[in-house]
């Protein structure tokens, strides 16, 4: 007992959370007045420069099967596990890639005090 066999990966949700019906009411000495202050700013997106972010991961999918290979920053590593799955399943031809790239807003004209 405990021990799953096998490896099923087939999510089961759970039962479908349901709402209460009817709108809670609100206490009516709840008077609180929000003020928001905007501040208007251009923004411009680039490229991460952080040193931990990647330029960009590459994740190749085989289209017949679930292998998939190991998220790389290089993409000859991932076409080569391609080529090497499809050497040993013939028939798996088919691949998807997604590319991660990594992205940061900064204000134009930068950062004010
Ligand atoms: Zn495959």
């Amino acid at each position: 007992m405990g021990r799953t066999a096998g490896g099923s990966t087939t999510a089961q949700s759970p039962g479908r959370s349901e709402r209460a019906g009817g709108r809670a009411q609100r206490p009516q000495q709840e008077r609180a007045v929000t003020r928001s202050v905007f501040r208007y700013l251009r923004w411009t997106m680039a490229p991460e420069t952080a040193p931990e972010a990647p330029e960009m991961v590459h994740e190749l999918e085989c289209m017949s099967c679930d292998a998939a290979a190991d998220p790389s920053e290089e993409f000859e590593t991932a076409r080569d596990w391609a080529f090497s799955h499809t050497g040993q399943h013939p028939s798996h031809r088919g691949y998807r890639e997604t590319v991660t790239r990594f992205w940061r807003m900064a204000p134009t004209g930068g950062e004010r005090p």
